[in-house]
């Protein structure tokens, strides 16, 4: 069950306390990619310039990704840079050259267009909406229909948050940070803010909350927490985020290719995912701790955090 991603692929320049990368794998359509493919193939959307390193290229080729939307152009391959202070939260952009991304119209390849499930990364949300308008037509019936998830970040919600809105009206999942949240809604209650993208239409919002973990809320009242996973070390969180969206995400491809219908436990599986697939992202700098990955890696990961969280039913103090 095939994953359609929209969204940037980038080098990057990142300092952090424990060292530095430079012109590195990056963007958040990759990290999103090098984690859902550990699940189910992907179907990229994206563009580089014709400077893109021939070994970047290899990697991508070694993955479960389909590159025909791939648009490699003349030009300069979207570039970003930041600086992390020492507590590894506070993040500092230093530089963003958009380069080919000034010019980005992503087109999405026919073969893509009745992928199961459609992820519109954090990119400006007008060309997350270019996504939506050539993919809405494919499905037929509602069985057929993805299920569309989409990400943003606070520099939309401040300069283009009319066209989010539009978008926010034409999706079923929501990832956000919790800061997002309260800045998209502006209310300091998250459950307050939650009820407020509801009613646009989505009917699920996953709340990311950096080092501490996820949330979700369903527009039906439902509500899940899931910690994030004690990692000793943390040498970049550049794309956490979008690895904790790929593992995700991956995890509902899985699930729906067994052919049935997704359950609120596939969603609360598929978060302990998305945090397990973040903890990676964190351990190195770029992609480098997602390539290679095993099944097992992942498995153990898994059985840890249900160790970690699991406690019974009742306790000695209950009435009956
Ligand atoms: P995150 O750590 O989740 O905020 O994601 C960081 C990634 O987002 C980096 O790899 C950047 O290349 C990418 N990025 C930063 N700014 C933008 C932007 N304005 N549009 C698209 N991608 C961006």
């Amino acid at each position: 069950m095939p994953i359609l991603v929209v969204g940037s692929v980038a080098l990057d320049s990142v300092a952090t306390p424990f060292g530095h990368a430079d012109d590195t794998l990056g963007g958040t359509a990759m990290f999103f990619t090098a984690a859902a493919s550990l699940y189910d193939r992907v179907n990229l959307v994206a563009i580089v310039g014709d400077d893109f390193p021939e070994a970047d290229l290899n990697y991508l080729r070694s993955c479960n990704v389909d590159l025909d939307g791939l648009q490699v152009s003349p030009g300069k391959t979207f570039r970003w840079g930041a600086r992390y202070a020492l507590d590894m939260n506070s993040r500092q952009t230093l530089f963003t050259e958009l380069g080919v991304f000034a010019d980005f119209h992503p087109v999405v390849p026919e073969a893509y267009r009745h992928s199961a499930i459609i992820f519109l990364a954090n990119i400006q949300p007008q060309l997350q909406l270019e996504v939506l308008e050539q993919t809405s037509a494919a499905a037929s019936t509602d069985e057929e229909a993805p299920l569309v998830a989409l990400d943003t970040m606070n520099l939309w919600i401040d300069t283009t948050r009319d066209a989010l809105t539009a978008v926010l009206r034409r999706v079923e999942v929501v990832l956000m940070a919790e800061e997002e949240v309260r800045q998209y809604a502006n209310t300091p209650s998250l459950r307050v803010g939650a009820r407020q993208i509801f009613e646009l239409g989505p009917k699920l919002l996953v709340i990311k909350q950096g080092s501490y973990g996820a949330l979700l809320l369903g527009a039906d009242g439902s509500y899940f927490a899931a910690p994030s996973y004690p990692l000793e070390d943390v040498r970049d969180p550049t794309g956490a985020g979008d690895a904790f969206a790929g593992g995700f995400l991956g995890a509902l491809a899985a699930e729906r290719a067994r052919g049935r219908a997704l359950t609120l436990s596939d969603y609360r599986r598929a978060l302990v995912h998305g945090n397990i697939m973040g903890s990676f992202a964190c351990e190195d700098f770029s992609v480098n701790r997602l390539r290679g990955l095993t099944p097992a890696d992942i498995s153990a990961r898994y059985r840890e955090l249900v160790d970690y969280t699991h406690f019974e039913g009742s306790w000695r103090g209950e009435t009956h």
